[in-house]
């Protein structure tokens, strides 16, 4: 972190008050070249490492301004995530309670109605996930962003990156001409032409001088396994780094939203208390799961990449990769939820002989090379055939209950038809069914 104080970025004293209260003292290197250039009223596109205080780099200038002169929707913050967005709204609420500050979360997965009255009652800030406001900008005319003043993209290569594009462009659409962009991720050079295209031509670009894009105090180790032991593995690495690090909490990342939530099931049932973060979850499941383990209720998480970017909880000590991601600058997002702010950590990832060839590109892309994460083998085979056995009663559980939810979608499409509430037939469709197993069971205990 820089030793210069907030006053040598000429923030107004309720703003460095404000910002002391959270424990920063002093602007962080990004913070201290960005914040002078938007509050002269610049675009920026600013480039820095995870964990770096991005978010309070475009956060207190925004808060700065708009506490001058508040007037409609003033900021715009899009981000690629559900969870992402809530944490950035908190971080504005958090600094801006002074001033009043009303914010608004607009994501998918929650209710549109409300979403919809919140937006018409003009907040300041309003963060959202590109998809959910797109629908509301086609679906109703109660809110505009004509006096909106600051546009914000935060991990902007990933919502500039080709799956946002239909969505983005219908928001540009509605955003008026002349406003202030801010753009910022870890990794931003692959956009850089496209994010330039999108602002003026005084945009003010800084990207953090260094040689390695990882940060210094994260350790960074391989574990070398057989493609068909690999969950063995896994479970071994929990338990040798239990072992050495008793508190520290886990973020285990895989690839589908089904082996996510299969390693979760498989690695409650040997022991390892975790919850599950997948986009196949209900929006307050994925909410709640993350405020157990950002409570630290409970110290792992098992996620896809919905939790790569930006996610920021302080408890994370290590990261451990159950598969390596196929791009590299994943890689990067991946390790940066550890190590934050100038803290340790440590990511582990489990690496099979096929993927020697991906493990390698992340090293050049990178700039360092993975050490070896020692674990005893023989331990490996002891548990080898309890993991793969516990693990295919996972997949059949699981099985059952997707066959249970196809049902239960046939049935509401069927109620429906019937012009029907499917939600309260569902409801009593439900209780019927506790009521039979019940009685199954008080047969069943009747008859022993
Ligand atoms: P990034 O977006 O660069 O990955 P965040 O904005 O999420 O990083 O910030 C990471 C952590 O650092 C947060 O917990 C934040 O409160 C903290 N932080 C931000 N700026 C400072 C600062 N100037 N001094 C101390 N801590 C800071
Ligand atoms: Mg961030």
């Amino acid at each position: 972190m820089d030793e210069k104080s907030f006053s040598g970025v000429e923030l107004s004293p309720w703003l460095v008050r404000q910002c002391a209260t959270i424990g920063v003292r002093s602007p962080t290197a990004i913070q201290a070249h960005c914040i002078p250039q938007i509050l002269a009223g610049r675009d920026c596109i600013g480039a820095a490492k995870t964990g770096s205080g991005k978010t309070l780099a475009f956060a207190l200038p925004i808060l700065q301004k708009l506490s001058e002169d508040p007037y409609g929707i003033f900021a715009l913050v899009l981000t690629p995530t559900r969870e992402l967005a809530f944490q950035i709204a908190d971080q504005f609420a958090v600094i801006g309670k002074v001033v009043n500050l009303r914010h608004c979360v607009v994501v998918g997965g929650m209710d549109m109605v409300a979403q919809g009255k919140e937006l018409a009652r003009k907040p300041h800030i309003v963060v959202a996930t590109p998809g959910r406001l797109a629908d509301h900008l086609e679906s109703c005319n109660t809110f505009n962003f004509t006096k909106l003043r600051f546009l914000v993209l935060d991990e902007a290569d990933r919502l500039l990156g080709g799956s946002f594009d239909e969505q983005i462009k219908t928001i540009f659409q509605n955003l008026p001409k002349k406003r202030q962009n801010l753009f910022f991720s870890a990794t931003i050079t692959d956009t850089l032409e496209k994010l330039k295209c999108v602002t003026g031509s005084e945009v003010f670009f800084y990207e953090a001088p260094t040689e390695v894009a990882t940060v210094e105090q994260l350790e960074q180790n391989y574990v070398l396994c057989p493609k068909d032991v690999k969950d063995a593995y896994l479970v071994e690495t929990i338990r040798t780094y239990r072992g050495q690090n008793k508190g520290g909490n886990i973020l285990i990342f895989t690839n589908t939203c089904k082996n996510c939530q299969v390693l979760s099931m498989t690695l409650n049932e040997v022991g390892f208390e975790n919850v599950a973060l997948h986009a196949m979850m209900k929006q307050q499941q994925r909410l709640a799961a993350l405020a157990k383990f950002k409570s630290n209720t409970i110290k792992i998480l098992l996620a896809t990449d919905v939790a790569s970017r930006g996610l920021d909880i302080p408890t994370v000590e290590l990261v451990i990769n159950h598969n390596i991601p196929k791009i590299p600058k994943e890689y990067i997002h991946r390790v940066g939820r550890t190590a934050r702010a100038g803290r340790n950590g440590r990511a582990i990832s489990l690496v099979t002989p096929y993927d020697i060839k991906l493990l390698q590109t992340i090293e050049q892309h990178i700039n360092t090379k993975l050490t070896e994460f020692k674990l005893d083998d023989s331990e490996v085979g002891k548990i080898f055939t309890q993991i793969s056995v516990t693990k295919s009663e996972a997949y059949i559980k699981l099985d059952e209950q997707d066959f249970y939810e196809r049902k239960m979608i046939n049935k509401r499409k069927k109620w429906m038809m019937e012009g029907l509430d499917p939600d309260e037939e569902e409801e009593k469709f439900l209780k019927t069914i506790k009521r039979s197993k019940k009685t199954k069971k008080n047969k069943k205990q009747k008859d022993q």
